[in-house]
């Protein structure tokens, strides 16, 4: 008997139900094709068009599911035109994180040769590195809470040492996972500004304690700024990257810029007992509704959950499929036949999912 793995799926505003969509059937193949493991999607309502008819973004029972979920997919929240009252938009992704307490955020870039990228690589040289970005306190502590009164606002930056150790354990484990796939050095570089705040001389000082327990890894520091301009000038120096979740945020958009657009950076949210795993991007109402969004930064999330499912249940057929989901979709966007528009093809989002499905044996 396959063992069964059930899935709260959250499939959004905007773009969201198209790109999850074909991500759900691609998973359902590669189950089918399993002998060890199954899927039982469960479709929970959550998000700004909730929002609007019920005066609700993320209900209890929504929660409740994707509390007792294996594991969580969801697309994009929000819409700029429906707003609460204070002026701010609904952000049940947000929510989820705080209420899950999904501490470590991961956001891969990688780039094959042949990809689309703003970078000038030289021939042949691939970028393949993972960003932590700590995703429950940092700069966003304060997040609805922030004092505003007539001639100044004040934000609030939190940093603990029970999450920043449980954040870097996470990334050296995932360095040290890396290491022996063959992924990469097995470093991880605390990327801080510690030069000038004393929030983050406390960050550094417990990155430096936590990495004496890997004396098989290297760990060292980077200032956010000078990180920055390595993204651009030479990211392939980077390996395992673990900053506060502000600089994560700024940092993750400018790793799926590298990489090509929003359209291709998959992110998983990871805590101690659950995980959501969604793309980079947001509802994309510009484009909703068209048919013309990319599936791939969703279909690589897909192939993400199926690492951590994988891994954490001990489910070997699981992993070796992320693998080749991921490979696959990476193979389609090399041959540039079948890829959207912001790739600079011009299929349609379910003709480049197709492709896909193809590669793997379905239709
Ligand atoms: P966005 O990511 O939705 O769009 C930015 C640009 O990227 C747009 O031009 C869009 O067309 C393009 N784009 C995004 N995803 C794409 C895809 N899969 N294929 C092709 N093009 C794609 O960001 P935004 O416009 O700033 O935000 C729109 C809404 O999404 C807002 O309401 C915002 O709050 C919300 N949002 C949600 C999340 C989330 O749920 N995690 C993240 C970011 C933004």
């Amino acid at each position: 008997m396959p063992s069964s793995f059930e899935i709260a799926v959250f499939e959004g505003d905007g773009i969201g139900p198209e790109v999850t969509s074909p991500a759900l059937r691609i998973l359902e193949k590669l189950s089918q094709n399993s002998a060890t493991y199954g899927f039982e999607f469960n479709t929970l309502p959550a998000g700004a068009t909730l929002y609007a008819s019920t005066g609700e973004s993320l209900p209890e029972t929504s929660l409740d599911g994707a509390r007792k979920a294996d594991a969580i997919l969801l697309s994009a929240m929000g819409l700029p035109s429906i707003r609460k009252p204070d002026g701010t938009e609904i952000s049940p992704q947000l929510d989820l994180r705080n209420e899950l307490d999904l501490f470590a955020g991961v956001r891969p870039v990688r780039i094959s040769p042949g990809q689309r990228t703003p970078l000038r690589l030289e021939g042949g040289q691939s970028v393949d590195f993972v960003l932590i970005r700590e995703s429950t306190e940092g700069l966003f502590y304060s997040r609805g809470t922030g004092e505003v009164g007539p001639d100044e606002a004040r934000e609030t930056m939190v940093i603990t040492r029970k999450t920043s150790e449980k954040l870097f354990r996470f990334a050296f484990e995932l360095a040290r996972q890396r290491k022996a796939a063959g992924q990469g050095e097995g470093r991880v570089t605390c990327v801080d500004k510690a030069n000038v705040f004393r929030s983050f001389a406390f960050f550094r000082e417990i990155f430096d304690g936590e990495a004496k327990g890997y004396p098989d890894l290297l760990a060292d520091h980077a200032y956010v700024d000078a990180t920055a301009l390595w993204m651009v000038e030479k990211p392939w120096i980077f390996d395992v990257m673990v900053t506060e979740n502000m600089f994560g945020d700024i940092l993750s958009d400018l790793g799926a810029g590298l990489m090509g657009g929003l359209g291709l950076a998959p992110s998983a949210d990871i805590g101690d007992d659950h995980a959501v795993f969604q793309p980079c991007h947001g509802s994309a109402p510009d484009i909703a509704g068209q048919g013309v969004a990319n599936p791939f930064a969703m279909i690589l999330s897909a192939a993400m959950m199926l690492d951590w499912l994988g891994l954490r249940h001990d489910q070997a057929d699981m992993v070796r499929d992320g693998v080749l989901l991921r490979d696959t979709v990476y193979a389609v966007i090399a041959e540039g036949r079948q890829i959207t528009r912001d790739l600079g093809g011009n299929s349609s989002t379910e003709e480049a999912a197709a492709a896909v499905l193809e590669r793997l044996g379905g239709s």
